[in-house]
């Protein structure tokens, strides 16, 4: 299922290719070493594996660019990859998701789609060859009985009494698994390594478990399924990968794929490293978000609050601003947590260059301009994008009626406040000066509406007699005007590290109550009328905004917004460098 609209015509990339940052981390390091040396044949083939059990995030988006940028860079391949070895958790709307995701973050794998489901015969194969070596063994112990086998970090685990069944025996048995003639948990294969080895994951692994399932590609071809571990790395192996690019978790897994690998004289890809992302304000386990989702906590997979690609993309962000923001953190073997702000600050920064700017008011307040004629109307021109002179000018209509933002005027204004107040002259933005004259009020003392004149003068915005006016509002045309519900969004956790809970705790317990906020009623300008889906607009001193592709219609547009103007990152990174600045007095040693 896919629920976005693909035309994004949002651009402003600031880096030459998608991801394709050319300063060279190490990985990149190692890659360039490696062709210098013919250690691949001159190739580099990298792939980005996703298990199909979850839509994906910001997290996977930096696995994405650094997967497809590398061999874009080096000019190598990239293969899209489904891990899909779990057939209870995996969903075919999950694969159409994450391929329609790593499309719009502007990658393409070309042919090279593949699936380890694919691979379950030769994978089938692998293992038969394990037995026969005398390296796997079927084991009869039950999945708890195994993991009070394994023993932990200080005991040795202990031998499975099943370990030293013959040959013979194990590839009938192994063979009856897969006739299905046992039930779940009752047999499984496993590698036959070292019950002591300082490494759990070397503990003589499960290899195969029993699983009475239908997996959502092969059916039910199989009653027995491959675990990731042993599927991955000889998946890795099949698609001939160069470079295997992982996160630091799988570190402790890389001699367990050397050993599979090796054992079965298999080629062998270069396993690297590096951190995963984490950010502030977020979780990224997709087992949170599947709750999330699950609880109705929030509108599902997509919904803009989410840092999931679908997430960001519902919400208004471009294609070009995750690449970039993911070229920004950068690739490192410390794993560290990112400030969300720097993601928004990678936004803001995309969407100044390619923006185009808009007027809209978000808490509307009726201006009546006394001195204009009822049926006058005057078409301005507006530039579209100072920041893009190529992007032109469009007309926007001035008349007797408007609409202000209820911030944008002050009854007793305080000294910086420099906007509209009785008796005060302001430009209307692309328009004119106009001077308060009568506020109306309800019973309440409520302001209901402003009386005004303006001076037919300042057309474009300035004075011929040169007075100054300080302060410029936006601003509608009532008659032109187009009714809007406008959605404002605040982040969905109110802590920075949502997973760090108190005893009994969950990181639900720190979701923000106050994470949406809808607006109804807002007036946008008339051009917004034929506002496109997947352009992200900047309403001007508002922020930027998208219309949502679920609940927006036609007659009635609902706007997301993106992201406020106002960018904290700038303070944020001075603080972080004087907090990394030596302190007067610490000298060198
Ligand atoms: P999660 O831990 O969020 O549930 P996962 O690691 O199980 O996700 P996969 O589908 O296995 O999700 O991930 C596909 C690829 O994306 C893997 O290579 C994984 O290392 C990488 N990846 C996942 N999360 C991150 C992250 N936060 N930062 C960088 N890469 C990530
Ligand atoms: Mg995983």
């Amino acid at each position: 299922m896919t629920t976005n609209t693909p035309s994004d015509t949002n651009v402003g990339d600031s880096t030459s290719g998608a991801g394709t940052s050319q300063s060279l981390d190490f990985i990149r390091t190692v890659v360039t070493d490696d062709l210098k040396t013919g250690k691949y044949e001159g190739r580099v083939h990298t792939r980005f594996p996703p298990e199909p059990n979850g839509y994906l995030h910001i997290g996977h988006a930096k696995a994405i660019c650094l997967n497809f940028g590398v061999a874009r860079q080096f000019d190598g391949l990239c293969n899209l990859r489904f891990d899909d070895t779990n057939p209870t958790k995996e969903e075919m709307e999950y694969v159409e998701s994450i391929k329609d995701n790593v499309r719009w973050l502007g990658f393409d794998w070309e042919d090279r789609c593949y699936f380890a489901s694919d691979y379950f015969e030769q994978l089938y194969a692998y293992a038969v060859q394990l037995i026969e070596k005398g390296k796997a063994y079927v084991c009869d112990l039950s999945p708890d009985e195994i993991g009070e086998y394994r023993g932990n970090l200080t005991e040795p685990g202990r031998d499975s009494p099943h370990r030293n069944r013959s040959v013979e025996e194990n590839l009938e048995l192994f063979e009856r698994m897969r006739n299905g003639d046992f039930q779940e948990g009752e047999r499984t294969l496993r590698a036959k390594i070292d019950m002591a080895s300082p490494n759990i994951h070397m503990r003589d692994p499960v290899i195969y478990r029993i699983q009475h399932a239908t997996h959502h590609r092969t059916g039910d071809t199989w009653c027995i399924y491959p675990m990731y571990d042993f599927t991955h790395c000889i998946s890795d192996s099949i698609e001939r990968i160069t470079h295997s690019l992982c996160t630091l978790e799988f570190e402790v897994h890389r001699p367990l794929y050397d050993w599979f690998l090796d054992e079965l004289e298999l080629y062998h890809p270069q396993q690297i490293e590096f951190a995963r992302l984490n950010l502030t304000y977020t979780v990224m386990s997709k087992r949170m978000l599947a709750e999330l989702v699950r609880e109705k906590v929030v509108d599902g997979w997509d919904d803009p609050r989410m840092p999931t690609i679908s997430g960001l993309r519902r919400r208004g962000y471009t294609p070009a601003a995750i690449r970039n923001f993911c070229d920004r953190v950068g690739i490192t073997k410390y794993n560290s947590t990112t400030e969300v702000a720097l993601l928004e600050h990678s936004v803001r920064d995309n969407l100044n260059k390619c923006a185009p700017r808009v007027m809209g008011i978000l808490h509307p307040l009726r201006l009546v301009i006394e001195n204009c004629p009822e049926d006058f109307v005057d078409e301005l021109d507006a530039v579209n994008n100072p920041e893009d002179p190529s992007a032109g000018t469009r007309k926007v209509p001035f008349s007797r009626v408007l609409y202000i933002d209820e911030k944008d005027f002050n009854e007793d204004p305080p000294r910086k406040f420099h906007r509209l107040a009785p008796g005060r002259e302001v430009r209307l933005r692309y328009g004119y000066f106009i001077t308060c004259t009568d506020v109306v009020k309800d019973d309440d003392g409520n302001v209901t509406e402003l009386r005004c004149t303006y001076d037919p003068e300042t057309r474009g915005g300035s004075a011929p007699d040169g007075r100054k006016v300080k302060g410029t509002i936006h601003w509608v045309s009532a008659e032109h005007a187009v009714d809007a519900q406008v959605r404002l969004y605040d982040r969905l956790f109110n802590v920075p590290d949502p997973t760090d809970v108190d005893e009994g705790g969950t990181f639900k317990d720190h979701i923000n109550p106050d994470s949406l906020d809808i607006l109804e009623g807002c007036k946008v300008e008339r051009s917004l009328g034929e506002a496109k889906h997947g352009i992200t607009y900047q309403f001007e001193r508002e922020g930027y905004f998208c219309l949502d592709s679920k609940e927006s219609r036609p007659d009635r547009p609902v706007f997301n917004r993106t992201v406020a103007l106002r960018d904290s990152w700038a303070k944020i990174e001075k603080t972080q460098q004087q907090q990394h600045k030596p302190k007067r007095g610490d000298s060198p040693k």
